[in-house]
């Protein structure tokens, strides 16, 4: 469960985020949709303390987040995050990519950090493609490695910026269809994305973002198809 009470982020004189409050249940999907600019990858940012609150809090299972180095690093091996650019170490292959975090933070053996990341590749439906070095896989697949890295930490929490915008458009659906079967699991996860396709089917909660703030949140039938502010209906007829 991660929630967000009144956070406010500035850069310098730039408010970004104006006191923000948000929850986001155990085994819940919130989709954030918003206008470039309204503060959404920010709000990712803060959520996992890459980037500081100016002023607010950020609770992940009741336990607050503080920006020492300790707290930080407890955090991020609950909270796992995907960006739209895969961010992969090319000169690893696809198992080796994600064995390393697992064995760098000291959570597991090599030989266990292994054998998950082999189960994860096949998870993500990429089995075959263990040795593959980045380059030589599609953008799709680029991105499952990079979500199956997230996973073998055993996060309790997925962020996913925009995962599929740099994507091909054929390659969208098998990279949504591993973030569909996750939250069929289970898993909690914050998700910043503009597939409306995708925030109909998976979501249990909408919120929109603009300037900062939250100008609309609900669930995805009422947020995506009756909206009651008129920045929500100008937002979503740009997205039509
Ligand atoms: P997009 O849809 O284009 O990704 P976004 O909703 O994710 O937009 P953010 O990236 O969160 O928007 O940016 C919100 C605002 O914060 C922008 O005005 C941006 O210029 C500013 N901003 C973000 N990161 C920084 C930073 N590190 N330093 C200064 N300003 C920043
Ligand atoms: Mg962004």
């Amino acid at each position: 469960r991660v929630r967000i009470t009144g956070a406010t982020k500035k850069f310098g004189d730039n408010v970004v985020l104006n006191n923000v409050d948000l929850e986001v249940r155990a085994g819940e999907v919130a989709v954030l949709i918003g206008p470039s600019g309204a503060g959404k990858s920010t709000l990712l940012r803060c959520i996992n303390g890459l980037e500081r609150l100016t002023s607010g809090t950020v609770e992940i299972d009741g336990v607050r987040l503080e920006y020492r180095e300790r707290s930080l690093n407890h955090m991020r091996e609950h909270v796992g995050m995907v960006f739209q650019s895969f961010n992969l170490f090319p000169h690893l292959t696809a198992l080796e990519n994600i064995t390393m975090a697992q064995v760098v933070v000291g959570k597991r053996s090599k030989s266990e950090a292994h054998d998950r990341a082999a189960k994860l590749l096949f998870r993500v439906g990429l089995g075959e493609k263990a040795n593959s070095y980045p380059s030589a896989l599609s953008g799709g697949q680029q991105q499952r490695v990079a979500i199956a890295r997230a996973l073998a930490m055993t996060p309790k929490l997925m962020l996913f910026d925009e995962p599929t915008s740099a994507l091909d458009p054929e390659l969208v659906g098998e990279v949504l269809q591993v973030m569909r079967e996750l939250a069929d699991e289970g898993m909690t996860m914050v998700v910043v994305t503009h597939e409306m396709r995708f925030a109909r089917q998976v979501a249990d909660h909408v919120v929109l973002l603009a300037d900062g703030a939250i100008a609309e949140e609900g669930p995805p039938e009422i947020v995506l198809d009756a909206p009651a502010s008129d920045r929500a209906r100008s937002f979503l007829s740009k997205l039509q």
